[in-house]
C-alpha cells in the first residue's frame, strides 16, 4: 500500500506473501508504545472473529503486556491465523475482508486530523474500535456492556480511549474521503457481539457524530 497526499494507503496492489516469519526477540527490542500499538490490532482480531481470543486477552492482560513467551506466541499466532483465514477467503477485498477494517474508519480520521504524528496507527485504531462499538450500541446491535468490555481492554493494554486535537466536523468530513467509502456511503464495520461484526452503510449522521464526540477528549 502506498500513501498519497489525500490520505494513507490510498493506492494499493494485491500480492500474497509466500510465508510469514515472526521473530519474538525482534519484538522484545521494541519500545513499550510500539508493543501497545500492535495490541490495538490484536484486540481487533478478537472483536471481529473470535470471542474466546478476546476473553483470552482480558484474562491474560499482564502476561500479554509483559510479552511472556506463551502469551506472546498465542496472541501473534492467533492474530495471523485469523487474518489468513479472512484474507484467503476473500483475496480481492470484496466482502469478508472488509471486516479487517473494523475501527479503521474513525481511526483514519483521527490520524489525518492529528497529522499522522500525535497517534500512531494502532493507537488511532484502538480509539476507532471503541467508536465503532459505540455506534453499534447506539443502533441497538450490541449492549452497553459490550462497549464497556472493548473500552476496558483497550485501556488495560495501555492504549488511548479518546483522541485529543480532533473536532467532530473535521472527522465527519474525513470519513467520506476514506478509500472504503463507496458511492458516497461510508461502510462501517459494526459489532453484533464480541467476535462477530457486519458491514452497514446506513448509519445516520447524528449517531456517527455523537459517537465521534464521545471519543474526543483527554
Ligand atoms: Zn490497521
Amino acid at each position: 500500500a502506498v500513501n498519497h497526499a489525500l490520505g494513507k494507503n490510498l493506492i494499493g496492489a494485491f500480492y500474497q506473501p509466500k510465508g510469514v516469519f515472526m521473530d519474538l526477540s525482534m519484538m522484545e527490542s521494541l519500545p513499550k508504545r510500539e508493543i501497545a500499538t500492535g495490541l490495538g490490532e490484536i484486540i481487533k482480531y478478537g472483536i471481529i472473529y473470535d470471542a474466546d481470543f478476546f476473553a483470552y486477552l482480558e484474562q491474560h492482560a499482564d502476561a500479554v503486556l509483559a510479552l511472556e513467551r506463551e502469551a506472546a506466541v498465542h496472541m501473534i499466532a492467533r492474530s495471523c491465523e485469523i487474518k489468513a483465514a479472512v484474507v484467503s477467503e476473500d483475496e480481492k477485498e470484496s466482502g469478508l475482508r472488509r471486516i479487517l477494517n473494523f475501527g479503521h474508519t474513525m481511526a483514519h480520521a483521527i490520524e489525518k486530523e492529528t497529522g499522522y504524528i500525535r497517534y500512531n496507527h494502532g493507537e488511532a485504531v484502538a480509539i476507532g474500535m471503541i467508536g465503532a462499538a459505540d455506534i453499534s450500541a447506539r443502533l441497538g446491535m450490541i449492549q452497553e456492556a459490550d462497549v464497556a468490555r472493548v473500552e476496558a481492554l483497550v485501556a488495560r493494554m495501555q492504549l488511548p480511549t479518546k483522541a485529543e486535537g480532533c473536532t467532530v466536523d473535521a472527522m465527519y468530513r474525513d470519513i467520506f474521503h476514506d478509500k472504503k467509502t463507496i458511492n458516497g456511503k461510508v461502510n462501517w464495520v459494526l459489532m453484533q457481539g464480541i467476535g462477530k461484526v457486519t458491514c452497514r452503510n446506513d448509519v445516520p449522521e447524528d449517531i456517527v457524530r455523537e459517537a465521534m464526540a464521545a471519543r474526543i477528549g483527554k
